[in-house]
């Protein structure tokens, strides 16, 4: 059988188990599996375009193999989970990178030799080398947001879109160039000033990658990065089409798409476009807090909480970043096994912003066993909510912020939130009356029905606990 037909069919069997791989990460119960399947799929992928080369430099390819597999490993074991998002910007930005490499390549070797450009393979070059250098920057000056190495907030200056727009002007008639004066023929012998155009472009996409990311509040830096991972994706796909590789274009494009529908998904959570997550400057300091809101909180001991929580037949948790950074995610679940051992009707609800990164509640709870049929999205609760007997906000701020919905100037204003302001008890679980990642103050600590029990979440948790072993 011709090689070429076999590699079409293995590239199909590896894009097969991506698709599957992809659909069943939607699910908590199938994630771990899908991710294999994925993996397996990429392995057969790689082994697959091995076959097709003649001239192996194994040397090299282990090594770059051995150096990966060990920062892969170190990462998994040593970056805590609240790093995760940083740690997704940053392979993101890696991705951008890489496929920049492979359209630079692609020219380098070919530009002055004996096999001509045509004019799809010099538009797919630029593409990469674009989409990818804006990917690499903006996921570097995402992540440096997100570790707090610069500055959250959003800098801002005059004319800053006027400015943003002139260099993407400035990028497309630089492409439109490359691609006219590309080398077309046999032994062109290239030309140094369609070299520098490309390097040109390069530069002027890593600028433009940092100068549109850094007018971005740390708070919507998910988004962003859904989004860079959204482009990293589609500077792989455009990679496949300027190196003419079936399976690379096909994840590309998965990659890209799927980035996408996240970051819809996460705009929708927070009732924002993304034109309004990427221009506004959402989080400078004119914005944030909105009214400063009056009243006096009612702290309670957990040894109120839990009679509170003992008399409770139902009982809905709202975790939040708190819980995360607390790590309480075991003793919120013992906490509900023992509710449910009481009598009462248990749900975690889950929104979708919640933390630090998509699905990280998920994540934390099902790393703690918490059965997946009781994890619920604020739809599932808000209709009801004024049945539930106690709502737990475990470390939870900007996602259960009334202000969201009672207050126009705040900048929250329109988010859907869960609404445990309307449960008839709301026992919040923090540390102080400080406000969220949003930087908004929030007036549901001075509601008649919340209550807060000061504290470490998972000290308050742990003593929770002991109220109903004891
Ligand atoms: P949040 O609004 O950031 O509030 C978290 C609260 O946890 C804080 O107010 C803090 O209050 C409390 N906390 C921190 N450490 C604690 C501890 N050890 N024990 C108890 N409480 C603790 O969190 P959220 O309600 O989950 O909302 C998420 C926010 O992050 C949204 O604004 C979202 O847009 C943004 N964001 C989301 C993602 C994502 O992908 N999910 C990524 C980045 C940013 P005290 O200091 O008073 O304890």
């Amino acid at each position: 059988m011709n090689p070429q037909l076999i590699r079409g069919l293995c590239y199909i069997v590896a894009s097969g188990f991506f698709i599957f791989g992809l659909k069943m990460l939607s699910s908590p119960r199938t994630a771990r599996r899908g991710n294999i399947i994925s993996a397996i799929g990429m392995l057969i992928a790689i082994a697959t375009t091995l076959t097709a080369l003649t001239d192996i430099k194994w040397v090299w390819l282990l090594a770059g193999a051995g150096i990966g597999s060990v920062v892969g490993a170190l990462a998994a074991r040593l970056v805590k989970m609240t790093s995760m998002p940083e740690m997704v910007g940053l392979f993101n930005g890696f991705g951008g990178l890489a496929s920049l490499l492979v359209g630079w390549s692609e020219f380098h070797f070919n530009w002055a030799g004996t096999d001509p450009l045509s004019l799809f393979t010099t538009v797919a070059i630029f593409l990469t080398v674009l989409i990818g250098g804006v990917t690499f920057t903006g996921s570097l000056v995402a992540f440096g947001k997100l570790a707090g190495m610069i500055t959250g907030k959003p800098v801002l200056y005059k004319g800053q879109n006027i400015a943003n727009a002139a260099i993407l002007a400035a990028i497309v008639a630089v492409g439109i160039f490359f691609c006219v004066l590309r080398p077309d023929q046999p032994d062109a012998g290239g030309s140094a000033l369609v070299y520098s155009l490309l390097i040109l472009a390069i530069i002027q996409a890593f600028t433009l990658g940092v100068l549109s990311t850094i007018p971005i509040g740390g708070a919507d830096m998910p988004v962003v990065i859904c989004l860079l991972n959204s482009y990293s994706g589609l500077a792989a796909c455009a990679a496949g089409f300027a190196i003419g590789n079936n399976v690379l274009i096909v994840s590309g494009s998965l990659v890209g798409a799927s980035g996408l529908i996240l970051t819809r998904i996460m705009c929708k959570a927070m009732n924002r476009s993304l034109a309004n997550v990427l221009f506004s400057g959402f989080g400078a300091a004119t914005t944030a807090q909105g009214e400063g809101y009056q009243g006096e909180a009612k702290p309670v001991s957990a040894q109120d909480a839990y009679l509170m929580l003992e008399a409770a037949t139902s009982v809905v948790f709202v975790p939040g970043y708190g819980m995360a950074a607390a790590q309480a995610q075991h003793g919120v679940r013992e906490l509900g096994e023992l509710l449910e051992q009481n009598g009462a009707e248990i749900k975690y609800c889950i929104h979708p912003v919640a933390g630090r990164m998509p699905g990280h509640m998920n994540v934390l709870l099902a790393e703690a066993n918490v059965p997946y049929e009781l994890l619920v999205e604020p739809q599932d609760v808000n209709p009801t909510i004024e049945t539930v007997d106690v709502a737990v906000v475990i470390g939870a701020n900007d996602v259960v912020n009334p202000a969201a919905k009672e207050d126009q100037n705040s900048p929250l204003w329109g988010m859907p939130i869960i609404e445990v302001d309307r449960a008839r008890t709301c026992i919040v679980l923090k540390r102080s009356l400080n406000p969220g990642f949003a930087g908004v103050d929030n007036p549901l600590f001075f509601k008649d029905n919340t209550r807060m029990l000061f504290g470490d979440a998972k000290a308050s948790i742990g003593a929770l606990v002991s109220e109903f072993k004891q």
